[in-house]
């Protein structure tokens, strides 16, 4: 006989409630768990839309250009909700946003205004009288825009399923970190010393204070009010005070281009002009301005542009 068939018939039970026990254990359990093992993931993934922040970006961008051009004397800006047009897409596309592109998304963008209204003024003196059109809009709902695409009963239902979507999660670069993750010092230093977690990353997300779509020029970190925010790097004050939705704030300029920015503090500890050196305490952590929490909104500029402080630290 084969060795192997040897070895399992020696784990094979003579008794029949043994055999029901081994198959239980050895079969039934195992394809549950795998069951179980794929189900989740599937479910779930059939709610996201699987789109990258890049992808993401193209929506906004052109949502909010079509909205742009609906404000005119006679018509107020019309609004069109990003957020559907990825929907319809996750749908319309079963998911493959590589299909996606500005023409496309500007053509059903466009599918969510209505022109109500036509308005003829004449403007300017006489000879020289022109005659200017204002078209009047008005915002399409979702489910006008579904039924104008011919979406079926279970389609429209998808679109719903994708909208309920939390985008803000999508859309937090923070989420792609590891759970130990911690800043390498290399240029500069870390703010918050030894406080790596971050609960906002850089890039567009949904504002946490109104909801609304907007774009994180830096990145939030979590911790304790009174924590000591350091400098950066050397470097000199360029502002150190309130600035609007900052709160406290403070602006170090640094060499070539360079600046960051440490807001919504607790205290500041520095005055503008100042020179401050690597590691310097500039100012503690707190809530101040538009903030729905203690943390330090943390900003590397070059040049005036911000990016991805983590760049800098990975
Ligand atoms: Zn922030």
């Amino acid at each position: 006989m084969h060795i192997l068939s040897k070895i399992l018939l020696a784990f094979l039970p003579d008794d029949l409630e043994s055999i029901f026990k081994f198959a239980l254990l050895f079969i039934v359990v195992p394809a549950l768990l795998i069951a179980l093992l794929f189900a989740g993931p599937i479910t779930a993934a059939e709610k996201i839309p699987l789109i990258n922040t890049e992808q993401v970006k193209m929506y906004i961008y052109t949502a909010n250009k079509v909205s742009d051009s609906t404000k005119n004397k006679y018509s107020q800006r019309i609004q069109i909700d990003w957020r559907q047009l990825v929907a319809i897409d996750a749908v319309r596309f079963q998911q493959d946003f590589s299909k996606a592109n500005p023409a496309e998304i500007e053509k059903l963008a466009k599918m969510f205004i209505k022109k109500v209204d036509e308005v003829e003024e004449i403007e300017g003196e006489f000879p020289n009288q022109v005659v200017k059109k204002y078209e009047v809009y008005k915002l399409r709902s979702l489910d006008e825009v579904l039924s104008l695409l011919n979406f079926s009963t279970a389609e429209k239902e998808k679109v719903k399923e994708f909208i309920e979507f939390d985008f803000s999660l999508l859309l937090n670069s923070a989420a792609n970190l590891p759970d130990n993750w911690a800043a390498v010092e290399k240029n500069f230093k870390w703010p918050v010393p030894g406080v790596y977690r971050i609960t906002s990353g850089f890039g567009p997300r949904v504002d946490p204070v109104y909801g609304t779509m907007g774009f994180h020029s830096g990145v939030d970190i979590a911790a304790p009010t009174g924590k000591i925010v350091i400098a950066a790097a050397d470097g000199e004050v360029g502002y150190a005070g309130w600035n609007g939705g900052y709160g406290n704030v403070i602006y170090i300029t640094h060499n070539g281009g360079y600046e960051t920015r440490y807001a919504h503090l607790s205290r500041i500890a520095v005055k503008k002009w100042q020179k401050v050196k690597a590691g310097d305490i500039i100012g503690y952590v707190g809530s101040t301005g538009k903030s729905t929490g203690p943390h330090l909104h943390f900003e590397i500029r070059i040049n005036g542009q911000a990016v991805d402080p983590l760049g800098f630290y990975r």
